[in-house]
């Protein structure tokens, strides 16, 4: 769990400094600093960090900005620091899917449940949307062996039950899985 890897972007160093200390003394992998929004961009395509903690306020690009940037092609988590707990800071973190923030100066004591949590989020987020990816394929697996299974219903002149348990005999004798076999019937008919 402790080498998920983790990037730190501050335009302060100190601030960099301090929350690398406190993150590596806890056994975390911190593979990356930037010290403005664009950095961070480009940062996270190379290094593809688990999970980023960032500055709000910050020159050439703040990090709000560059969070939502990030979240349209990364799945990294965002834990952001504010120096004060706007209210609209909180709300623009809701949009840009920030998944946690922090108010300056940072403890250890809060930075490290913050951490776990972002990551743990991120590990549910992900785990749900390969189980999505899932049903959608099997959701589009059923449609194809629904089309192929009509195909062979005017084909053969035969009842739906008849149509698919002769695609299962198939599929069985030649062990070709049902999709792959839908896919061939479908295919022979637009040849
Ligand atoms: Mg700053």
């Amino acid at each position: 769990m402790n080498a998920s890897k983790i990037m730190i972007v501050d335009d302060e160093p100190f601030t960099r400094i301090d929350l690398k200390e406190m993150l590596e003394e806890s056994g975390y992998k911190v593979v990356g600093e930037g010290k403005n929004g664009e950095e961070a961009i480009e940062k996270a395509r190379t290094l593809q960090p688990d999970l980023i903690i960032m500055d709000v306020k910050m020159p050439v690009m703040n990090g709000l900005k560059a969070s939502s940037i990030i979240k349209s092609f990364s799945n990294c988590a965002i834990l952001l620091l504010t120096a004060f707990s706007h209210r609209e800071v909180v709300e623009d973190a809701k949009k840009a899917d920030i998944n946690a923030y922090l108010v300056k100066p940072v403890k250890e004591r809060e930075l490290l449940p913050a951490v776990e949590i972002a990551l743990s989020q991120r590990r549910l987020f992900l785990s749900l949307q390969d189980k999505v990816g899932h049903l959608e394929q099997k959701i589009t697996d059923r449609k194809t062996i629904e089309r192929a299974k009509g195909i062979l219903m005017q084909q053969l002149n035969c009842t739906e039950e008849q149509a698919y348990r002769r695609m299962q005999k198939e599929s069985m004798t030649h062990h070709i899985p049902m999709i792959k076999l839908a896919e061939k019937v479908i295919q022979q008919t637009s040849e």
